[in-house]
């Protein structure tokens, strides 16, 4: 038995298939937001930690209507297999409400995927051999960096600021890598209200980020599960607005309307959407036909856009909250104030190590995602993120009391 074998299971001697493993598995690991949801979801924990969409605030009664109309109507359907692109009809509704973002597209070239995190696993799936290069902004999706460490590529950050992505540092990432002969195959980048650095990428970058991608032939991969999530005014028009041949586009009903439902999309140029398609089909046969004809119901037969409008309410005053607590019990402290969806990232002082210090926060009753969580190569240490989605108001501002004890007691040490 070799060591590499043994490496692929650490620590997991009690699994006796653990020398069986496929080499790809050495890249799977349970994230560290995982191990978190269990101590955080404790009650008299304030949870600062998950991106959990605030359900509550949905018109339960509207959707028990489409659920019963679509059972009543469309059952046969509703009950058996589809086709592995997705409903037709819902994938029509997918094109209007990217409208909102300036794309226009074909309903062909639409897949409707078991949320957006499926068609980041088809999208990783078609493109990566082990060892290929993934550019990611620093930070980046946790679960991203999941996935992409799962087909065994090389994420490499490049860094952004408080207008997103930084095209200057994306132009000498290129060619520090090209001069290694590095091969690089996407550009995975989440351009409007950041998850975890709550930045939007600038109006002006955008179409510099597509040409520099453009002019190394590295594809472009959007992901837009919170654009429509924005507190004051609109997140500028996606990138897909600009390009449509090197840009596949993600998009989500997790945060618009309820994750469990589990409908996501991508809008890719028809040769990728083809293969997409494909690999879809062979991962799970088609996407839940009961999920989607319930989501296609929901938009035709209520004002969905109000719905939006009552999220963006919530999460806006949320934000606010958690802004508002930060400045009081934290004003040496810097953060990002988003504009939109559900986060803030806070920056420690550099002798303070996030992780090191959750086990106390949690015992002071208060939970948020160290940075750490957020980076391929080890970084962010100093950092963590804040959700602000799910606690109300008053609970917001409690947890930030707490953590302000937390951090204090720690530089006092
Ligand atoms: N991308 C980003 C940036 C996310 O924050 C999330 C969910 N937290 C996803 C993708 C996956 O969302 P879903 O699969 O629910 O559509």
């Amino acid at each position: 038995m070799s060591d590499q074998s043994i490496s692929r299971s650490p620590g997991n001697n009690l699994d006796p298939w653990y020398a069986n493993y496929a080499e790809r598995t050495s890249g799977l690991s349970a994230s560290e937001v995982r191990a978190l949801f269990a101590v955080a979801s404790r009650p008299e924990v304030v949870s600062l930690a998950g991106g959990m969409p605030f359900v509550s605030a949905l018109p339960a009664e509207l959707i028990t209507g489409s659920l019963e109309k679509v059972m009543r109507e469309q059952g046969g359907m509703a009950l058996q297999y589809g086709s592995g692109a997705g409903q037709p009809a819902l994938r029509e509704q997918i094109l209007e409400v990217m409208a909102l973002e300036g794309i226009r597209g074909t309903v062909d070239n639409v897949v409707t995927t078991t949320g957006s995190q499926q068609a980041l696993d088809l999208v990783t799936k078609l493109f990566i051999d082990p060892g290929d290069v993934i550019l990611a902004e620093a930070p980046s999706y946790v679960g991203a960096i999941g996935v992409f460490r799962s087909y065994q590529a090389n994420v490499v950050h490049v860094a952004m600021d408080d207008d997103g992505l930084n095209p200057e540092a994306l132009r000498e990432t290129i060619a520090h890598l090209r001069g290694q002969g590095r091969r690089i195959k996407f550009l995975y980048t989440i351009p409007n209200f950041h998850n975890p650095a709550g930045v939007t990428l600038s109006a002006a970058r955008r179409p510099e980020i597509l040409e520099i991608c453009r002019q190394n032939e590295i594809l472009v991969l959007e992901d837009n599960p919170y654009g429509l999530l924005h507190f004051e005014e609109k997140a500028p028009d996606a990138l897909r607005s600009i390009d449509e041949n090197g840009v596949i586009y993600l998009g989500s009903f997790s945060k618009t309307l309820a994750p469990g439902f589990r409908v996501g999309w991508a809008l890719a140029p028809h040769a990728i959407c083809e293969k997409l398609i494909l690999a879809a089909e062979s991962a799970i046969l088609s996407p839940s036909a009961f999920s989607q004809l319930t989501v296609s119901e929901y938009l035709r037969s209520t004002d969905w856009m109000a719905q939006i409008d009552t999220f963006r309410g919530v999460y806006k005053q949320r934000k606010e909250a958690m802004i508002a607590a930060l400045e009081e019990y934290l004003p040496d402290l810097s953060w990002t104030d988003p504009n939109g969806g559900f986060y803030v990232w806070l920056t420690l002082p550099d002798r303070l190590d996030s992780k090191q210090m959750l086990p106390r926060a949690v015992k002071e009753l208060v939970a948020y995602t160290p940075g750490t969580a957020f980076f391929a190569d080890g970084r962010g240490r100093h950092a963590m993120r804040l959700s602000f989605c799910y606690p109300t108001p008053e609970n917001i501002r409690v947890g930030i009391r707490r953590l302000a004890t937390v951090i204090n007691g720690e530089l006092d040490l």
